[in-house]
């Protein structure tokens, strides 16, 4: 997708209650875009909005919802990625301020098909979601 066209379908394959696909700029661009204003209101928007984020390499993004104690540097973008596309299998709310989403991402490097799947960590501070870290399968 064109990295400015916000009227295109939302990287991240959410639905709409006709299950038609979602605008970028209606999903997960009403968080990235407006982070300051309008954070994800949840774990598993805010792990579509990072997913999004990681297709249209906003660094700045990645990091603002990226644990203090988790984050890195940098984001690690591989320049020849192209994603395909994500599954959310499990969105799990643990509590007030922790949860866990599971899913599969799905991207081709250099040719080859790679499938990512991982159980992500989420915590609430101040109202915001993160990301802590997850574990692959
Ligand atoms: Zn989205």
């Amino acid at each position: 997708m064109n990295r400015t066209d916000t009227t295109a379908a939302c990287p991240c394959g959410r639905l709409d209650a006709r299950r038609k696909p979602q605008t970028y700029e209606r999903c997960c661009g009403r968080y990235i875009d407006h982070w300051e204003a309008q954070p994800a209101p949840d774990a598993e928007a805010l792990m579509r909005s990072r997913y999004t984020a990681f297709t249209r390499e906003n660094a700045a993004y990645l990091l603002a919802t990226w644990h203090g104690s988790q984050r890195p540097q940098t984001p690690d973008f591989e320049p020849a990625t192209k994603w395909l596309g994500l599954e959310v299998r499990a969105f799990q709310p643990a509590g007030e301020d922790t949860a866990t989403v599971e899913f599969v991402a799905r991207y081709r490097l250099a040719g080859r098909a790679v499938r990512l799947h991982e159980r992500s960590r989420f915590v609430r501070e101040n109202g915001r979601w993160y990301y802590v870290d997850g574990e692959q399968f």
